[in-house]
Parts: structure tokens; sequence; C-alpha cells
């Protein structure tokens, strides 16, 4: 399988530094074909401004989705934006690796997410001959699963049902919603290691192999099974029908 770990930490020799080279030599080792962006080595540019499109004139007020649609389509994208690109079309396992930091991902991961996913790619792609769009379990990334890998500071409890921290599913529901599921890539469940502050050699072992297995079992696990925009449980505004709203309240109502 083809995997595509994207990657977000200052420091090599950091408990996520010690992860991500375990799940690369674990998949590597297991056949697999494994590219890695790295995004503080390779000096990934976080933000989405002007510089992104040199080639538009600089007078015009920049709209940002709209450069990067007409750069997208016209092939005139930066060359850190298209490789990035190029990875995320080449790969079957799209991973997200990363430590919990405000409740988020690091600033540079958010960066590479609004610079890589543009227009034309992963929004504003309409859906042949209706008039709706390629979104929300379908998409330009359909075909693909991908999961959430995190490290967080905080206990697990802290992140339960009723936790200060909010429930973890609900904290990373904009990632696995509006990022996978919106590009048509399917969310697997994430893979979360609590408490890592403190954490023993023996805590680590224990994490790698829940991390090396959640890996290899991508294409065996069942991901979030959230309803698709396009299958008649949303109305024309993109509000749940009533008949379907039953369940439990919240983000846990998307899925089906
Ligand atoms: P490191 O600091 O590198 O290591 C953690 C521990 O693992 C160390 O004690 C280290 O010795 C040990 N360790 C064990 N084995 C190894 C090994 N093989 N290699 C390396 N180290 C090992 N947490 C939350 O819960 N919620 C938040 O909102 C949040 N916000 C944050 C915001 C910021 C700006 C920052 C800096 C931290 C925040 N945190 C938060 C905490 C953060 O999530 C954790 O510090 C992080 O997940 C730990 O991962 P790390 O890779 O940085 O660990």
């Amino acid at each position: 399988m083809r995997y595509f770990i994207v990657y977000a930490h200052p420091e090599p020799r950091s408990l996520n530094g010690a992860l991500k080279d375990a799940a690369v030599q674990a998949l590597t080792a297991a056949g697999h074909e494994v590219r890695v962006s790295d995004l503080y080595a390779m000096g990934f540019k976080a933000q989405a401004d002007a510089d992104d499109f040199p080639a538009r004139d600089p007078a015009a007020r920049l709209v940002y989705h709209r450069a990067s649609g007409e750069a997208y389509a016209s092939d005139r994208q930066r060359a850190d934006i298209a490789q990035e690109q190029e990875k995320l079309l080449w790969a079957e396992v799209v991973v997200l690796q990363f430590p919990l930091w405000w409740f988020s991902v690091p600033a540079i991961l958010k960066g590479w997410i609004d610079r890589v996913f543009v227009h034309g790619l992963a929004i504003g792609v309409p859906k042949e001959g209706t008039r709706q769009w390629l979104r929300y379990g379908e998409g330009r990334l359909a075909g693909r699963r991908a999961m959430l890998a995190v490290t967080t500071g905080g206990r697990d409890g802290q992140f339960s049902e009723h936790g200060i921290n909010g429930p973890i599913d609900d904290l990373l529901f904009p990632l696995n919603h509006g990022l996978f599921h919106y590009t048509g890539m399917q969310a697997l469940p994430p893979f979360v290691a609590f408490q890592t502050v403190r954490a023993t050699a023996q805590d680590f072992d224990q994490m790698r192999e829940r991390y090396i297995t959640r890996l290899t079992d991508a294409w065996r696990n069942r991901p979030i099974p959230y309803r698709f925009e396009n299958s008649g449980d949303y109305d024309a505004n993109g509000v749940l029908l009533e008949e379907v709203v039953d369940g439990p309240c919240g983000f846990r109502r998307h899925c089906a």
C-alpha cells in the first residue's frame, strides 16, 4: 500500500519524531511504500498569502480561493504546493501526525491544509450532470483512507464524553469530517496517545505497537460512517432532514 505521512513537529528527537520513524520503518519493512512530508524540516511555508501566486496582478485584490483555483487550473501553482498535491494523489492512505496544540494542529500543519487543499481539487468541484458538488463523501480524493495520529498532554478522561476538554472525537471533527470526509476520503477513527508528556520507554513501546497496528490495518478497519451530503439525508441547504435527526445530538448526528 502507498502511505503518505504528513508530520508536524519541530524536534526530530521528540516522542512524535520517534513514533514517525518507527512507523516508516515498520511499514517499509512490511513492503509498503511510504512518503513523508516533514513540514518543519522542509521549512514548509505556513501562510496562505499573495506570495503563493507570483503570476497574478499584484495590484488586484487577493481573493485567495479564486487565485488558488486559477493557479491550479492553469498549472501555475508554486512548486511546494503542487508537490504536496502529487503526494496526496499518489497515496492510498493519508496520515496527519501531530501533537495536539491548543486543541488543534500546529500552525504549520494548518498552513499545509490551507495551501494544498485548493479550489478545483478539494473544494468547488461540481458533480457532473447535477447541480450538486462533489464533497462530504465524494470528491477528487475519493478512494483514499485518511487517519489522524495525535498525541496529547491531557489525560484520557479529560477528553471523554464528560471530560473538561470535550470529547476527542468532537475536537477532531473539523479534520475528520471537515477535511477528510469533505474531500471524499474515508476517515478512519484517529490514533490518539493521551498523556504523553511524561511517557516512559515502556509507554512508548506500547504506543508504537498500537500506532503500527492501526497503520497496517488501515484498509481492514471500518471508517467513521459519516453521512454523504448527496445521499438524501440533507435538504438543499445542507440541513439534516427531520426524519433522520434521531439518536445522539452534536456532531455524531452526521454519522449514519
Ligand atoms: P515530547 O515532549 O518529545 O516527549 C514527551 C515525553 O515522552 C518525554 O518525557 C520523553 O522523554 C518521553 N519519551 C518516551 N519515549 C520516547 C522516545 N522514544 N522518544 C522521545 N521521547 C520519548 N496538550 C493537550 O492535551 N491539549 C492542548 O490543547 C495542548 N496544547 C499545547 C499547545 C502547545 C503550544 C504545546 C507546546 C503543547 C500543548 N499540549 C497540549 C501538550 C502537547 O500535546 C504534548 O506536549 C505533546 O503531545 C507531546 O508530544 P511530543 O512529541 O512533543 O513529546
